[in-house]
């Protein structure tokens, strides 16, 4: 699934945005340290570790691309404050960016 699938393209409004259609779970693979707890907190199981590698030698954390329900839960079990983010269906995103 692309990032484009999951939006409503609104380019040309408010600077470039589109509104998600879906919950969407995003990890920085640079600031996780692969621990595995926002995996293991994933109620549906669409988390997981990535068999690559990041800079530091950990298997990052990546969502699935569908099934995130928004819950919240892995933001809350991170231990790296900025690794995870939930971005709630309607909110609105920049149009470019990968999300
Ligand atoms: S917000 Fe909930 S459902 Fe979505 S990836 Fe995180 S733990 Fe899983
Ligand atoms: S809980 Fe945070 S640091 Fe641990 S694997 Fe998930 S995103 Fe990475």
């Amino acid at each position: 699934m692309t990032s484009q699938s999951r939006g409503t393209d609104t380019a040309g409004t408010a600077g470039g945005t589109r509104v998600l259609e879906a919950h969407v779970t995003v990890v920085d693979p640079e600031l996780c340290k692969g621990c595995g707890l926002c995996v293991a907190a994933c109620p549906p199981g669409v988390l997981s570790l990535a068999p690559s590698f990041n800079s530091k030698g950990y298997h990052p954390a990546r969502y699935s691309g569908a099934g995130c329900t928004g819950c919240g839960f892995c933001f809350y079990a991170c231990p790296e404050p900025a690794a995870v983010t939930v971005y709630k269906k309607g909110a609105e995103v920049p149009a470019e960016g990968g999300i």
